[in-house]
């Protein structure tokens, strides 16, 4: 269950009722969840009266592309000054779906200089201070859904159109993995009952998402799980490490290995997965696990990450090869949550 306190509704209420300058960020390396609840926010505070832009770090997935107003976000990476210029004039900053300014990658100076009022709407756990209001719900299985819930409870379900409720669900099915996880509640089935309500197409949806990468990108699947795939029984953990090299051979693009991460799961006795991206000059890690394990802490003592405790990820400057090798030595420490079955 959702539970908001009363003064933080009445806070958001105000914010959402008084049209303005408003600029909505999310995190480097968004995905469904990220862009769902940044494009569901910007339609609702358009139709509130606010004047909205949305800026991201770095690359869109192409499956998220065809999401409505998803061609109105400014990707920092590309328009760094357009960027700076959306925010220039701000009275309103509102992140969403992260938790530290280190997420906003090349911006984060001038967001903290920045005089507009600041929110933070957000799922993870242990938000930093960087916001002068802080909408921090770990229980919502995803930002789209606290976001749905607070544009009910501060009284403008009414607005809650087909555009919204589509770019909402995205974000609740992506962060779900199709309802797989943080979903238990019944009050997520209740949300997504009434955005079905609201005339989306959850099949076109799932479609438009899952069944639209390239033939290259399978090839790529196969590959890591037949020839990179790493299972150490011992530890309960597997993990699939990808060098420039090998995504560059499968025509690699941003998203092609969303996924790949929890595919070790379906391994009996599975509680901890990893995915090692090599990147131009760092490497990109994604961790996921079972049960009590805190992925979260792991990664953020261990690789500069963070996240949820059952699904987080980090950034090396290491080589592949001394990720790798650091991760696999940390595991015997770990023996007593990843002992035997
Ligand atoms: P993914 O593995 O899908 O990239 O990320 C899983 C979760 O971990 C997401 O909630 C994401 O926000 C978080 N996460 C991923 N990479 C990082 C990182 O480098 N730093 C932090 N703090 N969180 C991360
Ligand atoms: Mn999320």
């Amino acid at each position: 269950m959702i539970n908001i306190p009363d003064r933080l509704i009445q806070e958001i209420g105000g914010i959402f009722g008084r049209p303005a300058e408003s600029v909505l960020f999310t995190h480097v390396n968004p995905d469904g969840d990220a862009i769902g609840t940044m494009l569901g926010l910007y339609w609702f505070l358009t139709s509130m009266g606010h004047n909205v832009s949305m800026i991201v770090p770095n690359e869109i997935p192409f499956f998220l592309e065809w999401l409505p107003g998803c061609e109105k976000i400014l990707v920092t990476e590309d328009s760094y000054e357009e960027s700076l210029k959306a925010m220039k004039g701000a009275e309103l900053f509102i992140c969403v779906d992260f938790n530290e300014p280190e997420r906003l990658d090349r911006l984060k100076d001038e967001f903290l200089q920045s005089k507009a009022v600041k929110v933070l709407i957000d799922h993870h756990p242990g938000p930093k201070d960087f916001t002068d209001l802080v909408i921090s719900v770990t229980d919502a299985g995803s930002a789209s859904e606290l976001v749905y819930n607070l544009i009910r409870e501060t009284g403008h379900h009414d607005l809650i159109d087909k555009n919204i409720a589509e770019c909402l669900y995205v974000g609740i099915m992506t962060d779900t993995g199709c309802f797989n996880y943080n979903s238990s509640s019944p009050e997520t089935f209740i949300a997504v009952a009434d955005l079905l309500e609201k005339g989306i197409d959850k099949d076109r949806i799932f479609s438009l998402v899952y069944d639209n990468y390239s033939a290259d990108r399978m090839r790529l699947l196969g590959f890591s799980l037949n020839k990179k795939m790493v299972v150490l029984p011992e530890y309960r953990t597997a993990y699939i490490a990808l060098s420039r090299e090998e995504l560059a051979r499968y025509n690699h693009v941003t998203g092609d290995t969303e996924g790949f991460v929890n595919l070790p799961f379906s391994i009996k006795g599975i509680l901890v997965t990893a995915l090692f991206l090599e990147k131009e000059d760092y490497i990109k890690i994604s961790f996921r696990s079972r049960g009590d394990f805190e992925i979260n802490k792991f990664s953020e003592k261990h690789f500069n990450g963070g996240g949820h405790k059952n699904a987080a990820g980090g950034e090396v400057y290491m080589s592949l090869e001394e990720t790798i090798k650091t991760f696999v030595n940390l595991l015997p420490l770990y023996k007593k949550y990843l002992g035997s079955e």
